[in-house]
């Protein structure tokens, strides 16, 4: 199903963005060595519920997970990439450190995901694979403009991904939201511009590029739930929502 929304739920995605934004945020802030992904759970619950929205993902249970997730955040560390299950972990300087969150409020779901490094240092690696999340994620949106097909946005999104010389795994890519996280259409992370779907206003699409250092293949934790590289390497991933309008996309998702 592909949901088009009404001006009314567009305002209400709006502020359901907002607030994603405004948690992953302060999360961030907050993320410093020693901390505990257990805290940053806690935190994320006590946001969510605080501000009168719903989290999507403390009871979902899709087909390829070992559900209910159980928890309020995916936090992945280092060389897991994707709804890294939260543990008792505390973090240490230099990791690699990726948040997503996707929440609904007023029958609307906003979902976003950012990664940064955690303590003073800066690894090369890690600070290249963060910007090239950023960039790709960038390029989609900037495709996504009046008359553009899904197939232009991942189009836009694989080759900013490979001119930075990252393999490209096609397995876990965006899509469509609105009353429920995740919805048509798919938007993979890469293909060929001019096809699939073309985008209309009132269409909300959360693009997520993401990406491993030096494979493009997966293992599943035995959390059933955390996805890392198959070869240890770093990875990130980076997420906004975005609401197709008349003259292009809006990011509902940035920081204010
Ligand atoms: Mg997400
Ligand atoms: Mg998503």
């Amino acid at each position: 199903m592909i949901e088009i929304l009404t001006p009314t739920q567009l305002a209400g995605a709006r502020e359901t963005g907002a607030l994603v934004a405004e948690i992953l945020q302060t999360l961030r802030s907050r993320c410093r060595v020693g901390t505990n992904l257990l805290d940053v759970d806690r935190w994320a619950e006590r946001m969510i519920v605080e501000a009168g929205a719903v989290s999507c993902y403390v009871h979902y249970a899709p087909s390829f997970g070992r559900g209910p997730f159980g928890h309020y955040i995916c936090t992945s560390v280092n060389d897991a990439v994707l709804h890294g299950l939260p543990y008792d972990y505390a973090l240490a300087d230099g990791d690699l450190l990726s948040l997503d969150l996707a929440v609904s409020k007023g029958g609307v779901v906003a979902d976003s995901a950012i990664s940064f490094i955690v303590g003073e240092s800066r690894p090369q690696e890690s600070v290249a694979m963060i910007s090239a999340t950023e960039r790709a994620l960038q390029a989609g949106i900037a495709a996504a403009g009046p008359g553009a097909r899904i197939g232009d946005i991942s189009h836009a999104i694989g080759s900013t991904l490979s001119a930075a010389g990252y393999p490209i795994n096609v397995q876990f890519g965006g899509h469509g939201l609105g009353s429920t996280m995740h919805q048509d259409p798919h938007v993979s992370n890469s293909g060929p511009p001019g096809r699939g779907y073309k985008v209309r206003p009132g269409l909300l699409l959360a693009l997520e590029p993401w990406v491993m250092a030096d494979t493009a293949e997966l293992t599943t934790d035995a959390d059933g739930w955390t996805l890392r590289s198959a070869t240890g390497c770093r990875t990130a991933h980076s997420e906004h929502t975005i609401a197709i309008t008349g003259d292009g996309a809006e990011i509902l998702t940035s920081p204010r």
